[in-house]
């Protein structure tokens, strides 16, 4: 098969005004950064993952499956075959169990409006995730959390497609969630939809909370400029920011990429910043963090097109 079947063989299948050749990735990244996918399919319907999915097997293309691209760092040459971006927004209810009610959520669907939703209705326990702006599904993958909450702590399951073609629905046991870690990457799942349990609260107290983390949120995390959210996880027994900010590198900018000099946990994009920037930007942190304090600092961003 020639590249040009490949291609012609996805418009096939999937809807045209969803289906997008060497589309720059600095659209739909929240660093502003990455160059062109090959193409780039959108979609939240798991059948339409699986025939794309299937058809990229059969014709030996690589594909990449990602949310709201608000964890990523892109490329700047882009990335070779299929980026399918899952974007959608479906929520109903789905039953009950010990007290909660139980909620289904498609993948696509934003982290934070689903959870901005239930809290509205009088929900506790998704208050943490009302300023993550990711997808459900990269919420699972990367099982986010803050202020003391995260994915993990509501997840009754998550149907994800396997590579053989198969639907599990697996716990976040199975998913080995832990701190933003799962399985999900190294299986090579496609997380499809999630479904969280979660308790009637007090509706005020709700809402106290919400706008509680809003503006904590808005006073310490450079909200004003493009970033990938904490660029590094926490180290054991350390904060990445506080490592840096010792290091004297608040500030420290590498082409258009900095360290925040409001938060150092935080690379932001001051404006025309590469992939290469950042790249550069991450390298020489943690040879300083490393050399000053023996801690290794581990990338939380994921990295694409590499
Ligand atoms: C301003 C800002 C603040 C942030 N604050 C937080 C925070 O408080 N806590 C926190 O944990 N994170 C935070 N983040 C990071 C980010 O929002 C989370 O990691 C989020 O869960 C990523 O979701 P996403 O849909 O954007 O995933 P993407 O960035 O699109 O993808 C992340 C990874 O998941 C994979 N992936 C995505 N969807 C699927 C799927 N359906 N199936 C299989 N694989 C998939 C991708 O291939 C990639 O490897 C912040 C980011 C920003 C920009």
């Amino acid at each position: 098969m020639t590249q040009a079947d490949w291609k012609s063989r996805i418009q096939e299948v999937h809807p045209s005004e969803r289906l997008f050749f060497d589309e720059p990735m600095a659209k739909h990244t929240t660093f502003r950064i990455g160059g062109p996918a090959e193409c780039y399919a959108v979609t939240d319907d798991a059948s339409e993952i699986q025939a794309l999915v299937n058809l990229c097997r059969e014709e030996g293309v690589s594909y990449t499956v990602i949310g709201n691209g608000s964890n990523l760092l892109v490329s700047d040459d882009g990335v070779k075959g299929l980026v399918i971006r899952l974007e959608g927004s479906r929520m109903e209810e789905a039953g009950s169990g010990d007290g909660t009610v139980h909620f289904r959520v498609s993948a696509g669907t934003l982290l934070s409006g689903f959870a901005k939703s239930v809290c509205r209705d009088g929900y506790t326990g998704l208050e943490f995730a009302t300023g993550i702006p990711g997808s459900v599904g990269g919420a699972v993958v990367m099982n986010a959390g803050a202020y003391g909450g995260e994915i993990k702590d509501c997840l009754v399951t998550a149907d994800v497609l396997t590579k053989d073609g198969q639907v599990l629905s697996l716990s976040a046991e199975q998913l080995d969630l832990s701190y933003r870690h799962s399985n999900v990457t190294e299986r090579e799942y496609i997380v499809l939809s999630a479904v969280f349990a979660l308790r009637k609260g007090d509706p005020g107290a709700i809402k106290e909370t919400v706008d509680d983390l809003a503006a904590k949120r808005k006073d310490k995390q450079p909200l004003e400029y493009p970033s990938a959210g904490s660029t590094f996880k926490r180290p054991e027994g350390y904060f990445a920011g506080k490592l840096i900010d010792d290091c004297g590198l608040r500030g420290f900018t590498v082409g258009g990429a900095q360290v925040s000099e409001k938060h150092c946990g935080f690379v932001i994009n001051r404006g025309g910043a590469t992939a290469d920037d950042v790249l550069g930007l991450i390298g020489a942190v943690q040879r300083k963090v490393l050399d000053r304090f023996g801690v290794l600092l581990e990338p939380e961003v994921r990295f694409l097109g590499f």
